[in-house]
């Protein structure tokens, strides 16, 4: 089978496809990946053959200003999905002409995926690295993804950028038919039904494979005091004053390991204690491997990888889709919402996490909903099955 693979230029949703590309590659198939150059050599590891469009992505040529405003102005997320869609138009229908793929998978913020192979009609699947949305699961996730759908109906600079494609000869109503699979969308998700908001109102065209996760051996203890670990993810991480306030607040009583990002100079939070360690990154999956507690801004992946070990956490969300992770992460009572950056606010949730084992035990239920899911096997097989239809 020939299958065509899209994605956006985001780690987070590159890093959990490269399971399921060695899986179809390792079968034999043919994966072409059409992506950017920084991923190039994880992309060619997993088997695939790698097609870079750097030079079509709008999203590649921001200043870091515009860059930031992509997670926040949605009119403007949308002009960016537009730009790209339209200069990858003409290049990619050749490109895909030759190639000719049996299916065409996309990340579901690659429009550009989706609307290609409408126009071409070669079979689709979603590949689906944040929970898979619609209207009842945006509803559960409320100020999350609830504020994002509102949003998305109200802006007329949305429905301009619609035009420009609809005049290119794509068949799109509304940003929602792009961001919102239908129920008749083939597609897969990375995380399983039991953490998925609303998972019953999805079709059986949904199959949720659980989150990509390699694990790790743990990183040897300092000392018998309760591990905490703190990471802000690798974007949005400057933050210096909140890495201070959690010294501050906890090390008296916890072993601190602190993954501070690359904007972040460690030195400059001072001399710490031994049992406190900062880091411009760590080994997150060895560090949750043996962990008390995570202090998180509520990525998917990092979200994932520390249920997937069973660790409960204190949520501290910065954009709208962290907010959605995190309220079905308290939905389920896996971990406790920060409500201020105050040193105060954080020592009274590490320690309520850590007081009550109601937290690590709905943390022990969704780590098994995810150890019993069918992995990158699974999706690679749906992706098989779908191409064959
Ligand atoms: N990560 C890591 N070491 C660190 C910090 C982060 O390996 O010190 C990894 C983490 O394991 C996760 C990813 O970076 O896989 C972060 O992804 P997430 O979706 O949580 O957040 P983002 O960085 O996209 O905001």
């Amino acid at each position: 089978m020939k299958i065509a693979w899209f994605c956006i230029p985001a780690a987070g949703h590159t890093n959990p496809t490269l399971g399921v590309v060695r899986q179809l590659t390792g079968g034999g198939h043919t994966v072409r990946y059409y992506s950017f150059d920084m991923y190039r050599e994880r992309i060619e590891a997993a088997g695939a053959d790698f097609i870079p469009v750097d030079d079509y992505c709008a999203e590649m040529h921001l200043s870091p200003a515009d860059g930031k405003r992509i997670a926040t102005d949605t009119a403007f997320a949308t002009k960016i999905l537009a730009d790209t869609t339209l200069a990858l138009d003409e290049a990619m229908l050749a490109e895909l002409r030759s190639f000719q793929p049996d299916v065409i998978v996309a990340d579901s913020m690659a429009l550009w995926g989706k609307l290609l192979a409408i126009k071409l009609g070669v079979p689709f699947v979603s590949s689906t690295t944040t929970f898979a949305f619609n209207k009842e699961s945006a509803q559960v996730m409320q100020q999350g993804l609830g504020d994002l759908f509102k949003l998305l109906l109200s802006l007329p600079k949305i429905n301009r950028q619609l035009k420009r494609l609809q005049k290119a000869g794509y068949q799109i109503n509304s940003i929602l038919d792009v961001v919102q699979n239908d129920n008749s969308t083939n597609t897969v998700v990375y995380t399983s039904k039991h953490f998925q908001p609303s998972a019953e109102s999805f079709s059986d065209k949904y199959v949720f494979v659980g989150p990509s996760v390699t694990e790790k051996a743990p990183l040897p203890r300092l000392t018998d005091k309760p591990r905490v670990y703190l990471s802000m993810g690798t974007v949005n991480n400057d933050m210096p004053a909140l890495y201070r306030a959690c010294i501050a607040a906890l090390a008296d009583k916890y072993e601190l390991i602190l993954s501070v990002g690359e904007q972040v100079d460690p030195a400059c939070l001072g001399e710490l204690p031994p049992h406190v360690t900062a880091a411009q990154r760590v080994d997150q999956m060895a560090v949750l491997a043996d962990c008390d507690a995570f202090l998180t801004h509520c990525g998917m992946n990092s979200v994932s990888e520390a249920l997937y070990c069973g660790v409960p956490l204190v949520l501290f969300p910065q954009t709208a889709e962290q907010k959605g992770v995190a309220n079905r992460t308290a939905a389920l009572g896996a971990g406790l919402l920060l409500p201020d950056s105050s040193e105060t606010a954080i020592r009274a949730a590490v320690d309520a996490v850590l007081a009550d084992s109601k937290y690590r035990e709905a943390a022990g239920q969704i780590r098994a909903s995810f150890r019993s899911c069918g992995g990158a096997q699974e999706a690679a097989d749906f992706i098989l099955h779908v191409a064959k239809s």
